[in-house]
């Protein structure tokens, strides 16, 4: 190989720009991975392992290539640039088949990381004619981690909340394809005639597919979407945080967050008047109240129906959402513009983060939350956070969360009634049968009452006939009542929830939901 100036300083461009693609590709899949398969901290450990792992194996097969190097490079940068675009594709595309999901996102991962594996040992290669081996190894090495920031930075900032799942993809393909086609003309004299040929229509080839897939990658997506979903997507938006989509069947509506029901308006209305108003009857004269999640803007609607109430703050962790429930004209008149009330205040943020930072009193914490289906999730759901809570609430106050199923999920039930009781609170449990979402249940926890009391001062109290369609004395005396364990499940080794030792999800995930 003759000496060329612009040879080794091409190639170390050209893995900046591969480092940026790789980490991004290794994003892009934990992300699509934990949309579709559930629990994003294993989806990103169990990708990002693969993928490392199957770029180890493509660090040794590259051992076999033991000629046309730059012919090779330019080759796996076409593949790559093809198989990164339309990794979201084919994705959503064999969502539709449940049984394959995790095979294909699992198996694109492995042969996107053996191609990735392979880039630096081919590069060091290359330019071990143009550097003593330290020097070699270094440059590469450190314009592949270089470029592996830019990528990160650019994937939580501009790709995951502006061009999602559906373009970021289109973007990392234009990379490699760039990568390739620009050596494959600086560096044109580097290559044999045969491989010209070959790596033109290959080009060609991948540039149509590139185009051809960004021209219908809406198209595609969208039709992937709605084919998870029985009824008509009326909206669907990929945020920061999780997927929102809504949609309507005959007149009524249903919110999804991640492909979870949130709410129908179906039997929304038991829902947040079961979360709401057994907490806002008991309280006298509350004037502060936090609601932590509930982004849709219902239990907020349910609050201000009480006139001592001076304040609202509603601390949901996305905007996408809570922005939803304020302008989309469905789900304002779902919550009756409960959102624009000048009592209420909503902050971003996460509602963990926002009790460890603010010193506020409330007479009352209403925390409606998803399903503690993770980890990441289940901190909102600990110990630590109920004694946060704990310390937010005025001597009389009152803290409520919703609980899931006490029958599909009873040992997550009882986690999180007894971690409410391992932070200080004494508990009430209730729940009822809900036409969408089946038996579902809340624990309310009182700093001073004991349950005894709770029970008896919940069933006695006369409830605002005028606030509520469902909710009344006779339901809060049915909602307090639990027979025998259904399923006669053995509650007694089931441990509180902590962040250090977090046992909710499993709980919650060990449920009988295929029943559901
Ligand atoms: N009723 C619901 C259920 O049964 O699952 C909960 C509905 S509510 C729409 C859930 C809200 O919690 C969403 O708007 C979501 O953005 C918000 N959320 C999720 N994680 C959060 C966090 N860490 N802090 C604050 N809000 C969060």
């Amino acid at each position: 190989m003759t000496k060329d100036p612009i040879f080794s300083r091409s190639l170390k461009i050209a893995l900046f720009a591969t480092g940026l693609s790789g980490i991004v590709a290794e994003y892009v899949l934990s992300t699509l991975a934990s949309y579709f398969l559930g629990d994003s901290v294993i989806q990103f450990t169990l990708i990002v392992s693969l993928m490392l792992f199957a770029m180890g194996l493509g660090s040794r097969i590259s051992r076999r290539f033991d000629e046309d190097l730059l012919a090779t490079f330019i080759s796996l940068e076409y593949i790559l640039s093809f198989l990164v675009t339309f990794a979201s594709l084919i994705a959503y595309g064999i969502s539709l088949f449940p049984a394959l999901t995790a095979v294909v996102i699992y198996g694109l991962s492995i042969v996107i990381g053996l191609l990735i594996g392979m880039e630096i040992p081919l590069v060091i290669r290359m330019n071990d004619a143009y550097e003593e081996l330290k020097v070699n190894v270094s440059n590469i090495m450190e314009n592949d981690y270089y470029g592996s920031l830019l990528g990160g930075i650019f994937f939580a900032f501009i790709g995951r909340p502006y061009l999602g799942l559906t373009y970021t993809p289109f973007v990392l393909g234009m990379v490699n394809f760039a990568v390739a086609f620009w050596l494959f003309y600086l560096l044109k004299g580097h290559l044999k005639s045969g491989h010209l040929k070959k790596l033109r229509l290959a080009s060609l080839f991948v540039m149509a597919c590139w185009g051809l897939g960004l021209w219908k990658a809406g198209d595609i997506i969208a039709y992937g979407e709605q084919q998870r979903y029985a009824d008509r997507v009326i909206f669907d938006q990929q945020t920061n945080y999780q997927r929102i989509v809504m949609t309507e069947n005959k007149g009524e509506y249903w919110l999804f967050l991640n492909g979870n029901q949130q709410l129908s308006t179906l039997d929304e209305v038991p829902y947040h008047e079961a979360i709401v108003h057994p907490m806002l009857s008991q309280l006298k004269q509350p004037k502060d109240i936090l609601i932590l999640g509930g982004g849709d803007g219902c239990a907020v609607r349910e609050v201000l129906k009480y006139p001592s109430v001076q304040n609202i703050t509603l601390v949901d962790l996305d905007p996408a959402m809570t922005e939803l429930a304020m302008e989309h004209p469905v789900m304002a008149e779902i919550n009756q513009n409960a959102m624009k009330d000048p009592r209420v205040t909503v902050i971003n943020g996460d509602g963990y983060t926002f009790l460890a930072d603010h010193q506020n009193y409330y007479d009352g914490i209403i925390v409606d939350l998803p399903d503690p289906k993770n980890v990441d999730i289940g901190r909102l759901y600990s110990v630590e956070f109920y004694k946060l809570c704990y310390k937010h609430l005025r001597p009389d106050g009152l803290l409520v969360t919703q609980a899931g199923s006490p029958y599909y999920a009873e040992k997550a039930f009882h986690c999180i009634d007894l971690s409410f009781q391992q932070a200080g609170f004494n508990t009430l449990p209730y729940h009822t049968h809900l036409i969408t979402l089946g038996e579902w249940g809340w624990i309310l926890g009182s700093k001073n009452i004991p349950q005894e009391k709770m029970k008896e001062a919940f069933g006695r109290l006369d409830y605002p006939d005028e606030h509520t369609h469902w909710f009344n004395q006779s339901a809060m005396l049915m909602m307090m009542a639990f027979g025998k364990s259904v399923f006669k499940e053995d509650l007694s080794q089931v441990k509180p929830n902590y962040l250090h030792h977090p046992t909710l999800y499993k709980y919650y995930l060990d449920g009988r939901w295929e029943l559901y």
